[in-house]
């Protein structure tokens, strides 16, 4: 009988099993890949959550985590015909598989029993206890636990145990990475918006000897990203070294609404799992982090006050979802601009990009 199972051992699940580990209680976490296991993402560490909890929680990032050009100095804003509107922001720069093996030794460090290549299957919850079914090799074992933390996320197991019934879209983000550079900025992250409008977008960022083009919009923008890219230098005859995608799942709407809500008896979701990235610049690892804090404290509390932690941990997510629903509000204001003109569209996402990055 473990305190807390932790599934997925991404930021989230790193920092909410370390933090239950160092408050004394008995915590597995279980990855189901092998680790160290790579993520789609741009690598990026945003915003004061996400730079603020790991100094705190793991200490300094080491310089072999991060990748070249180490830090970026912030992001550009490419509408066409529009100059590049430049957001000045110091951001590490890391490949997800070392930023994530990093944090999850740390944690192990701290006294997290880890388990990879552990699939959790199911998570039910009965009186005073939860159960975490899952498939490590061709073992099948049923687990018990007081609390799960479901830190599984975007197609997160734990949330559809919990509800079976919510239906979630999904984006699906891809990634061409290639060979060389660009003649573009290497120390910014760039968002190209062709089509003059909010979405569909493309990012273009260089991480060591290579660059990177992603996004949900690059297979509806092939023709913009080659005509556009050509101009730094992009050939259209090169392949990509690799390719890879995700899913993001869509849950802001039902989070604002209170028509999902992450949690439920003694089981709590947390990062991607709960879909609480943030709008506009869909970063999420400085909400995973936050969220994990959050579970792992109302668990501790759960366990002083002897009532279930949904109640406790849905109450101090309360901020995260005001933020979520402030951000999310530029959505339309975005789109209301773009009708005005690219300048006017250049403008407002450099407000609403400014104002995502800068969440404290
Ligand atoms: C293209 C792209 C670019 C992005 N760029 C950025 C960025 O630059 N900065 C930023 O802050 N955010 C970025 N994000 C978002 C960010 O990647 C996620 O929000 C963040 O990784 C969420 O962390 P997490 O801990 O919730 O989940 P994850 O990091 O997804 O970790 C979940 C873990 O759970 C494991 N798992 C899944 N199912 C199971 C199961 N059934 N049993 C056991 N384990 C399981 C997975 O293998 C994984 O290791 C980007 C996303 C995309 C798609």
């Amino acid at each position: 009988m473990y305190d807390v199972i932790v599934v997925g051992g991404g930021p989230g699940g790193s920092v909410a099993a370390k933090r239950c580990a160092q408050g004394g209680l008995k915590t597995l976490l279980l990855e189901r890949k092998k680790l160290p296991r790579d993520k789609v993402c741009s690598g990026m560490v945003m915003g004061p959550w996400a730079q603020d909890i790991i100094q705190q929680e793991f200490g300094p990032i080491p310089r072999e985590v991060l990748v070249d050009p180490h830090y970026l100095s912030g992001h550009m804003i490419h509408v066409p015909g529009v100059p590049p509107q430049v957001i000045a922001c110091k951001t590490p720069l890391a490949w997800r598989k070392n930023l994530d093996f990093w944090m999850i030794q740390t944690a192990q460090q701290d006294g997290v029993e880890i388990w990879d290549g552990a699939k959790a299957m199911q998570v039910n919850q009965k009186a005073g206890a939860c159960t975490v079914t899952m498939i490590q090799g061709k073992t099948t074992q049923e687990l018990e636990s007081k609390f799960v933390i479901g830190a599984d996320g975007s197609a997160s197991a734990v949330r559809k145990s919990l509800f079976p019934l919510l239906k979630v879209q999904y984006s699906v983000p891809m990634r061409e990475c290639y060979d060389g550079a660009l003649d573009l900025e290497k120390d910014y992250f760039h968002w190209f918006f062709p089509k003059y409008r909010p979405r569909p977008r493309f990012g273009l960022n260089h991480k060591g000897d290579c660059f990177l083009i992603e996004g949900s919009g690059i297979k509806e923008l092939r023709n913009e990203i080659i005509q556009i890219l050509a101009e730094y230098g992009f050939n259209p005859k090169s392949k990509a070294i690799w390719k890879d995608g995700c899913l993001i799942p869509r849950l802001h709407e039902a989070l604002i609404t209170g028509a999902f809500s992450p949690a439920q008896g003694n089981i709590l979701l947390i990062g991607d799992a709960a879909g609480l990235l943030f709008p506009i610049t869909f970063e999420g690892i400085g909400t995973a982090l936050k969220s994990g804090i959050l579970a792992a404290d109302s668990v501790a509390r759960s366990l002083k006050e002897g009532r279930a932690a949904a109640g406790i941990y849905l109450r101090e997510l309360k901020p995260i979802l005001k933020t979520i629903r402030r951000l999310h509000a530029w959505n339309k204001k975005l789109e209301q601009e773009a009708t005005k003109g690219g300048a006017e569209l250049s403008k407002a996402l450099k407000a609403a990009y400014r104002e995502t990055l800068k969440v404290a």
